[in-house]
């Protein structure tokens, strides 16, 4: 199959899930022209258009990861049973310092493929590796080069951790100002900006106004961690935003587990969005819990989101199914302490959930007028996948099949604005990175390890946060 987005290429015979309540769910063909989906419908004839037979599978919009540290790909799998302190403890505080911007490069490339791979077209990078302009240039370059289409948030470096976080009173890096005028000014492009700021949770009432001021100014959309275990609940930082007057729809609200339901109410009533990355959150204690179902009790239907592949797996197969898991145990009773056996119990199924995980993605992201369902008119970041696998046939409820069952590999087709990166099950590009990303893991182990042993054999002027 040809690579460049100019191609033609008209599915025929699938089960197409729009994820476009309009033009609902069909068996039928769906043509992409120009980078664009140009037509979908029961039947669609397009002459000399590449025919793909859609038999047997089900085409829906790529999935939209709305926040992940995308840096750790080459850091993955490393803590599966890490807690929070000692998640920061092991990566942001002693391998972040170490990262040179070949490694960010090399991690980023790793998760971006990832993602593909498993049919997220769009990642919403949460880059809090920014410890000098070059590391940003070679975030950025990664995403254009693997292909994918990136909402790229700046963030903090990951140096000196501890002093940019939870109560920090250290201003946002001014190199955000550098990064939109001369890397990513266009908000058209495949790679766009956006501001990953800490807020008055990670940072001070008086840096979270000033932070929000320079990203407004610069015409970006915010995200912030916020609702993080006990500190989140103290803080409130929605609460603090909406009594400043600084709530707008342009933030996105990442985790919530621990901000109260009056906070979630007000992202309703503001027009804001929030992510749950719901495998990270049952996985790594610390955070709290999925904050799902108090999301939509508040009125406000939740991005899902992967967070760290440093201790969980990067597909959206899975953190799907964990927040269906922790919904079930709130159904059951058996929820944490914000989940009371008095609140209000939503329910959501297959359907909401590939919602989530694509539509409600994009408008996260503020990206639905070009992605996130196949509207006609809008970029053709679709995906197909493989009903009659073992594993999911036979597909008697296909959301319900992709949701329980799916995985990477039942992925078959990916494009990303109408350029194959993903055909006949195998992923381009991929040839060098597991090499390379091995050999970045090693060294930035390897410069941890001497950078921790130094003051213990007494070399003069080696401090803790001293580098090589
Ligand atoms: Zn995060």
């Amino acid at each position: 199959m040809d690579s460049s987005n100019q191609e033609r290429i008209l599915i025929k015979g699938a089960h197409v899930l729009t994820q476009d309540d309009r033009l609902g769910d069909f068996v039928g063909d769906v043509l992409v022209a120009d980078g664009r989906i140009a037509a979908v419908g029961e039947s669609v004839d397009a002459d000399g258009a590449q025919v793909v037979d859609g038999t047997g599978h089900a085409v829906l919009p790529g999935f939209i990861d709305t926040h992940r540290h995308a840096w750790q790909g080459a850091l993955r799998g490393l803590g599966p049973a890490w807690t929070y302190p000692e998640y920061r403890e092991h990566v942001q505080i002693r391998l972040g310092p170490h990262l040179e911007p070949e490694d960010v490069r090399i991690g980023n490339t790793a998760a971006d493929l990832m993602a593909l791979d498993a049919g997220i077209t769009t990642i919403r990078d949460e880059s809090h590796i920014m410890n000098s302009p070059d590391h940003a240039d070679a975030a950025v370059q990664a995403h254009w080069d693997s292909g994918i289409r990136c909402v790229f948030d700046h963030g903090w470096p990951s140096t000196e951790a501890e002093s940019w976080q939870f109560g920090s009173g250290r201003l946002h890096p001014p190199d955000i100002r550098r990064v939109r005028e001369s890397l990513l000014p266009d908000d058209s492009a495949r790679v766009t900006l956006n501001a990953m700021l800490r807020g008055p949770e990670l940072a001070t009432m008086d840096v979270a106004r000033q932070d929000i001021a320079l990203a407004r100014e610069l015409g970006l959309r915010i995200s912030m961690h916020v609702g993080l275990g006990e500190w989140g609940a103290r803080q409130q930082a929605i609460r603090q935003l909406d009594e400043a007057g600084l709530l707008g729809p342009d933030m996105t609200f990442i985790h919530c587990c621990t901000s109260t339901d009056d906070e979630l109410r007000r992202i309703a009533e503001h027009g804001a969005s929030a992510s749950v990355a719901a495998a990270l959150e049952v996985f790594m204690p610390g955070l709290g819990q999925p904050a799902t179902n108090r999301l939509l009790a508040a009125g406000v239907r939740p991005s899902l989101s992967v967070d760290v592949e440093s201790a969980v797996a990067g597909d959206m197969f899975g953190v799907m199914r964990a927040a269906l898991a922790y919904q079930q145990l709130v159904r059951a009773g058996a929820g944490g302490p914000l989940d009371r056996a008095d609140a209000a119990i939503t329910t959501f199924d297959a359907r909401d959930l590939l919602a989530f995980a694509t539509i409600e993605g994009a408008r996260a992201c503020g990206i639905d007028d070009r992605t996130g369902s196949l509207t006609p008119g809008k970029e053709a970041d679709l995906i197909m996948i493989r009903l009659t696998d073992p594993n999911l046939l036979p597909a008697t409820d296909i959301p319900a099949a992709i949701v329980t069952s799916g995985h990477a590999g039942n992925v078959s087709l990916v494009l990303v604005a109408g350029r194959t990166v993903k055909a006949d099950g195998v992923l381009r590009g991929a040839d060098t990175i597991a090499e390379q990303a091995a050999r970045s893991r090693d060294r930035v182990h390897r410069a941890a390890m001497r950078s921790a042993v130094r003051p213990s054999v007494g070399r003069a002027g080696a401090g803790v946060g001293a580098s090589s």
